[in-house]
């Protein structure tokens, strides 16, 4: 699947706007950080060579407003958290370790030099890298880059993903419902993943079980960079989505995995567009957007480590395992002093949503016969 993706092309943003971006070429600092050595602690900037001693104070240095001559030897000057330390001093000694009286110091220990100094570039220097292509931007990135002074970065451009639900038999939350009729959580659900994978989403309401109605709404959603699709991608005569796919000149990947939820999952192509069929069950829709689709969304944005990112922990209790796929059970982790202990929640069932609300993660259960014991090593992928 992953080869079949084609990178975004690249973008200028403001680091404002670059949360949750990949970066498409390095981020190099554009000054020395610090940019001039600066002190680490509000007291007094003095020569190492004369501690211990006494030392007249000829000036106090506040942040953003260096000395206006260089320290002379036998002098102190005051000095401000972050403010710039003058030219001839090497160190500084915190307010809180001298004896200050008629603007002399007394020092009774030697100080180091360096002491309490932050040199100059001791961050990160001009022109060094910051962050490298590939990264997704969090907050901690935002800030490095604004303290290096890079007011703009390059980032993949957001993907256009649509989202298209099937079933005649959905609602709204909010209207009533008839009979056999149940609510859409499908829609909302993808919305939000595709969301916080990087993409501008385009949902529309759900699509009644006709070949007219599909034909539409897919023909619509294929203008978009990835399209992602529920329910209607089995073997029903009222599974229509493979079918129109085809027609509407998608090529097929794949379709089935095993992996349960999830089994009829179909993966296609069209040029550059990505196509994900997804089973009309919630939980399947959940857990195939996160072992399939999330990672192709972060690939299409350049990033170098699309996932899933399994972590490992031990299993909490014996789960049965499946003898023809692979099974993602929802799960709560606890931090336990061995490690991550996954607790499976009850209820494994494809259409359990509800149940899904509590779960912080999926355990993998790699098919096979017999049990999983409690205690067991077993990977997880948080959710
Ligand atoms: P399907 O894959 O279309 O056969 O749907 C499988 C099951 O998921 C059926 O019970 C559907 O009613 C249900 N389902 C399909 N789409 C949704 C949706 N958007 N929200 C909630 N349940 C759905
Ligand atoms: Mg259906």
């Amino acid at each position: 699947m992953l080869e079949r993706v084609q990178p975004l092309p690249a973008e200028s943003v403001d680091i404002e706007a670059a949360l949750g971006r990949v970066l498409v070429e390095d981020a190099t600092s554009s000054v020395d950080l610090p940019p001039f050595d600066s002190s680490a602690m509000d007291g007094f900037a003095l020569r190492s060579a004369d501690t211990p001693g006494q030392l007249p104070v000829v000036h106090r240095i506040p942040a953003g407003a260096p000395a206006p001559r260089s320290l002379e030897p036998g002098e102190a000057m005051g000095i401000a958290t972050g403010a710039a330390v003058p030219e001839g001093a090497d160190a500084v000694i915190p307010f809180e370790y001298v004896v200050e009286h008629d603007n002399t110091l007394e020092i009774d220990e030697p100080v180091q030099a360096g002491a309490n100094v932050r040199p100059s570039g001791g961050d990160v220097g001009a022109g060094e890298t910051i962050a490298r292509s590939g990264a997704r931007l969090g907050a901690r990135h935002l800030a490095a880059f604004a303290a290096a002074g890079i007011p703009q970065v390059q980032v993949a451009q957001r993907p256009r993903a649509a989202v298209v639900v099937t079933g005649s038999e959905l609602r709204q939350p909010g209207e009533p419902l008839g009979p056999g009729q149940i609510y859409e959580a499908n829609g909302v659900l993808l919305e939000a993943q595709l969301t916080s994978a990087g993409a501008e989403v385009d949902r529309t309401s759900a699509v009644v079980d006709e070949e007219a109605a599909h034909r539409e709404a897919l023909g619509r959603g294929l203008q978009a960079d990835v399209l992602v699709t529920s329910g209607g991608v089995s073997v029903g005569p009222h599974d229509l989505v493979r079918g129109v796919l085809a027609e509407l000149g998608v090529e097929e990947v794949f379709w089935g995995v095993s992996v349960k939820p999830g089994k009829p999952i179909s993966f296609g192509v069209a040029g550059n567009r990505l196509v994900f069929g997804l089973p009309g069950n919630p939980v399947s829709v959940l857990v195939g957007f996160e072992l399939f689709a999330r990672p192709a969304l972060l690939a299409l944005q350049g990033s170098d480590d699309p996932g899933p990112r399994f972590e490992r922990g031990l299993l909490g209790a014996r789960l049965s395992r499946n003898p023809a796929r692979d099974e993602l059970v929802r799960a709560r982790v606890q931090s336990k002093r061995e490690g991550p202990v996954v607790e499976p929640l009850a209820g494994r069932e494809s259409h359990m949503i509800a149940r899904a609300a509590s779960a912080d993660a999926l355990v993998l259960i790699p098919r096979g016969t017999g049990d999983l014991s409690a205690g067991q090593a077993v990977e997880f992928l948080r959710i």
